[in-house]
């Protein structure tokens, strides 16, 4: 079945958005979809967060997330060095500013993979940018999904559950709505709103 988009499906802005900001459940296939989207087109360039988490197996310093301590991160919130950053289940998790800046300043599109309040926190430093919603085709698909990948112990998947509804009910403050039934139409639909020619 085709990903489709909730609702009506909108107008193109006149002036396309450069940042897109790409949220959703934890589980739902964000980082599965933005992988399939930047293995044909890895020119879209995916902004690399800081995090406290401990790497998942095969995840690498520098690739998936830079990973730091609690003092490191300390000091990145302290220097004013991120765009946004939250608590998450446990773990910090935040933006390094100067990259993001970098591009969008060379007119490059920009895509952050962030949580519900990063998002909210981008749409209030950045107006224009464009927030994307990435949801499950049901709960029960996304608690299928979130235990299936088996990267995380029962008590934090009961926490990232938690945190799944109260992101649920937050769809409607974004602009675009994508439902992840097929990676593959997903990662198609995600590359046009980004806009990468
Ligand atoms: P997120 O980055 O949103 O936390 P992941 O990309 O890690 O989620 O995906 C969670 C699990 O769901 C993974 O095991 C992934 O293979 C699976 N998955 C992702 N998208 C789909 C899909 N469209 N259909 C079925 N399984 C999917
Ligand atoms: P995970 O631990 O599964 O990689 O990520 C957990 C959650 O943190 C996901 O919803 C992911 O999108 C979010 N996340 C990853 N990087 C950032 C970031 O830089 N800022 C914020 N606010 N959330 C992030």
């Amino acid at each position: 079945m085709a990903a489709t988009f909730r609702g009506t499906t909108p107008e193109p802005p006149d002036v396309r958005p450069r940042l897109t900001v790409l949220s959703g459940p934890s589980g739902v296939g964000k980082s599965t979809v933005v992988a399939h989207m930047r293995k044909e087109h890895p020119e879209v360039w995916l902004s690399v967060s800081a995090t406290t988490r401990k790497p998942r197996p095969g995840e690498k310093h520098g690739v998936q997330y830079f990973f730091v301590t609690d003092e490191e991160m300390d000091k990145l919130i302290a220097n004013g060095e991120l765009l946004e950053w939250a608590e998450f289940a446990g773990n910090r998790y935040g933006t390094p500013r100067a990259a993001v800046l970098e591009r969008l300043e060379a007119g490059e599109p920009v895509l952050l993979e962030i949580d519900l309040q990063g998002a909210r926190q981008v749409r209030e430093s950045m107006a224009d940018a464009q927030l994307v919603f990435l949801a499950p085709p049901s709960w029960e698909e996304l608690v299928r999904r979130l235990t299936g990948r088996g990267t995380e112990p029962p008590e934090v998947i009961e926490r990232r559950l938690d945190a799944a509804k109260i992101e649920l009910a937050a769809e409607p403050e974004f602009d675009v709505t994508l439902v992840n039934t097929s990676v593959e139409d997903v990662a198609r639909e995600l590359l046009a709103l980004v806009d990468v020619v």
